[in-house]
């Protein structure tokens, strides 16, 4: 799997490309506008720089790196020589059954397409396709560079070939991989996502503030980082979409999204990415501040 198309240059593509690329892979990263593919470009030159800081690279490696990576705006190109496509694109059903139309259209034959959804069935996006067999889930975590675990899920068609491919090359960019199979939400956010709904209902009936519900967490169960802060980090529209996903895919009221989650999306209060959330973000600041919305 030489050459790796990546598609969506957001948070969690940028980061994608990143480890292919360090891992000696040919990327391309295409996303729909050239300012986001520029933006992902600088924030892994910025990530690097940061492994070389540390000592873990050195100014050669993360030269070769970077040298790796080509930017595109245009799926047809992008994808038409691909032995891998790793599909990060925003949450969205109907976008991400459409991205799996055009790269079937164009990527070639033998080619697997992969996607870094957080909840949708693979199954169904496979479905989309005419190569349901080579269709399978290579979730990554955010921050990618950092984080080791990739949860590989198999869809109800995803052959044993192909899954062995993915779990091999999640071990040879030096990730843990762990195979589960194709529910909503897989392991991972079927047990994160009601747990970060939870904290939000629970700031939602005045339990306690942003501050108090994080320090709890993180206090009292060893979490690195409270369930709204991670909320932020990982965009509240993205856990909006997945809590959607769980709710439709199970039938289960436990699911629903609680209201705040939803007004805070709609005013575009979308964590990190947005600079407000249950926090407030201000470019070079490190300091954790709750935002004016929830400030005592
Ligand atoms: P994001 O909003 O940061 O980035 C999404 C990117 O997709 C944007 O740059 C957007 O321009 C691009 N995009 C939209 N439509 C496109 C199209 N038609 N073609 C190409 N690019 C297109 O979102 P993100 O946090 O990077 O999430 C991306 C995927 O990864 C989602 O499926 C999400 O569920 C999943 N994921 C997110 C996290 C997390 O912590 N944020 C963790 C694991 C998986």
């Amino acid at each position: 799997m030489k050459k790796i198309s990546v598609i969506g240059a957001g948070q969690m593509g940028n980061g994608i490309a990143h480890v292919f690329a360090q891992g000696g892979h040919e990327v391309t990263l295409i996303d729909i506008a050239q300012d986001r593919l520029d933006k992902a470009v600088a924030t892994i030159a910025r990530n690097l720089d940061r492994q070389v800081a540390k000592g873990a690279l050195t100014e050669e490696v993360k030269q070769a790196a970077l040298a790796r990576i080509v930017t595109s705006t245009d799926m047809a190109a992008g994808v038409k020589a691909a032995d891998l496509v790793v599909e990060a694109a925003t949450e969205n059903v109907d976008l991400k059954l459409k991205i799996f139309r055009d790269i079937d259209a164009y990527a070639p034959k033998g080619c697997i397409l992969a996607t870094n959804t957080s909840s949708i069935s693979i199954t169904r996006i496979a479905a989309a396709t005419q190569r349901p067999a080579d269709v399978i889930g290579m979730h990554f975590m955010n921050p990618v560079p950092v984080m080791k675990l990739v949860e590989v899920i198999r869809g109800y068609t995803t052959t044993d070939t192909v899954t062995t491919a993915i779990m091999d090359l999640s071990t040879a960019i030096g990730k843990v991989p762990v195979e589960v199979n194709d529910y909503a939400g897989f392991v991972s956010n079927r047990i994160l996502m009601p747990m970060i709904n939870e904290a939000i209902e629970t700031l939602f009936q005045g339990v306690g503030g942003v501050a108090e519900i994080d320090t709890v967490m993180k206090l009292g169960m060893a979490h690195p980082m409270g369930p709204l802060q991670l909320a932020d980090f990982i965009g509240l529209d993205t856990c909006l979409a997945i809590l959607r996903v769980l709710h439709e895919g199970f039938g289960n009221p436990k699911y629903a999204p609680c209201p705040l989650l939803v007004q805070m999306v709609t005013a575009g209060k979308l964590g990190v990415k947005s600079g407000e959330g249950f926090y407030q973000y201000t470019p070079g600041s490190k300091d954790l501040v709750v935002a004016p919305a929830f400030a005592k």
